[in-house]
Order: C-alpha cells, then structure tokens, then sequence
C-alpha cells in the first residue's frame, strides 16, 4: 500500500506519543515490557498499513500488547489518526522498514507475528523482499520466541504457494495450512478481518493461511 505522499507526516509521526521514534529505536532490544510497563505477551503485525487490523486487536485483546510496524509515513499516519480517535495503551508503531526487524527486538522478545496482505513484488529477483521469504524468516527466527507462531493471510495464490515452498529450506513447519480461510469454521472463530481482507473477500477472491512455527 502507498498513499499519496502527505505533507507534515513526518512530523506528526516525529511528535506522536502513539509512536517509538527512531532515535530511539536502537535501545528497543531487550526493553519492550518496560515500552509497555507490563509483562503482557508482545505481539506484531508487519506491513499493517492503515492499522486496521492491529487496532481491532488491541482492542479485543487488552492482555496483549501489540506492535504496528510500517514502512511508510503517510499509510502510518492513518494509523496514528485512528488512535486519535480511539487511544489504547497496549499498542505501539514503528515506522521502518522490517528488513531491520532483528535490530529493534531482542532475541524471543515477540510472542506472536502476523503477516497480512503482504506486498507480493511478483519479480523473481526481488523474491527477498517478499515478507515471507527464507530470508525474512532467518530474522523473524531471532525474534520471536520458541514454540511461538506466526502467521500469514493473503488472497494472493502465487504469493501464498511460494510463502509454503519457502518453509521447509527455512526450517519452519506448518502447523495449519488453508487455501479458503472463510470457509473453515473452525479457523474463523476469533478471525479479525484486515481492510485488504474485507476489500479481496468481498471481491469473491478466497483467501489463504498459514499458520507456521519452528
Ligand atoms: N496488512 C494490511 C492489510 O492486510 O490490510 C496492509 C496490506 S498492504 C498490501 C502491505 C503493507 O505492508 C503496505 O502498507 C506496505 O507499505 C507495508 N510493507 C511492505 N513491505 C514492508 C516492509 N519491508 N517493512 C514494513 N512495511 C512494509
């Protein structure tokens, strides 16, 4: 997702109290239940664009804490002005690209990752970049906690058939793997629809998951 570039949204990002600021940033590491001010479960979504999805979350979830993290300003200043709308203290944004993702968690820091929608850069050089890839899962590998779970919803078939290809050479295994999320019962108890969820379903398009560990 990118939206038309916005004046002064590096600004407001740079004085929201909604977001951890760069600066700040490289003493994350190690610190973020004191970011917090609890030892509640730390969970993150990456590439949330607007932030639908975290926030419903949070909300639905105030024993978790959780992290939106966001490459671009203007998407992330959406996010921040639903907070505005409606504040809760057990969730945080990050704007950065998670190519650093291991810089600003510490070793097991993360309980819980979620990819949604992710961009699918269809090119197969740029296959490294795509969320999912054995490269990003090496640095997601370092964050999140032992036995914890990550996972990934798109309507994006292509994406989703590389995502799986992708586990094994990785060292992940599947512990739920669905080609049509809406239609399975069981997996939609709790589901919380993302806007590219809402937009794609609506559309007729299924939508895939996989739940994964290691
Ligand atoms: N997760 C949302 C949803 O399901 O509605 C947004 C999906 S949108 C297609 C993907 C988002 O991921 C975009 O806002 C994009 O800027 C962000 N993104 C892509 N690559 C990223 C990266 N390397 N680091 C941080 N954000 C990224």
């Amino acid at each position: 997702m990118r939206l038309r570039n916005i004046t002064g949204s590096r600004d407001v990002i740079a004085a929201s109290p909604y977001v951890v600021q760069e600066a700040v940033q490289e003493d994350c590491p190690g610190t973020w239940h004191e970011i917090f001010g609890n030892n509640h479960p730390i969970y993150i979504e990456i590439g949330m664009g607007k932030g639908k999805f975290i926030h419903t979350c949070a909300k639905e979830h105030p024993e978790i804490n959780y992290v939106g993290i966001e490459k671009y300003s203007s998407v992330l200043l959406r996010a921040i002005q639903k907070m505005e709308e409606e504040e809760l203290p057990n969730l945080k944004f990050l704007r950065m690209d998670a190519e650093d993702i291991a810089s600003v968690f510490g070793k097991g820091e993360v309980d819980k990752i979620y990819l949604n929608f992710s961009d699918p850069w269809p090119k197969d050089r740029h296959a490294k970049r795509r969320l999912p890839s054995r490269e990003f899962l090496a640095r997601y590998d370092v964050i999140l906690k032992e036995g914890a779970r990550l996972e990934f919803k798109t309507d994006n078939r292509d994406l989703f058939d590389f995502a799986v290809e992708e586990l094994e050479p990785a060292g992940w295994k599947a512990e739920v793997i669905t080609y049509d999320l809406h239609s399975d019962e069981t997996l939609m108890v709790g589901n919380i629809m993302t806007e590219y969820e809402e937009k794609f379903s609506s559309m007729g398009n299924p939508i895939c998951k996989y739940i994964i560990y290691r």
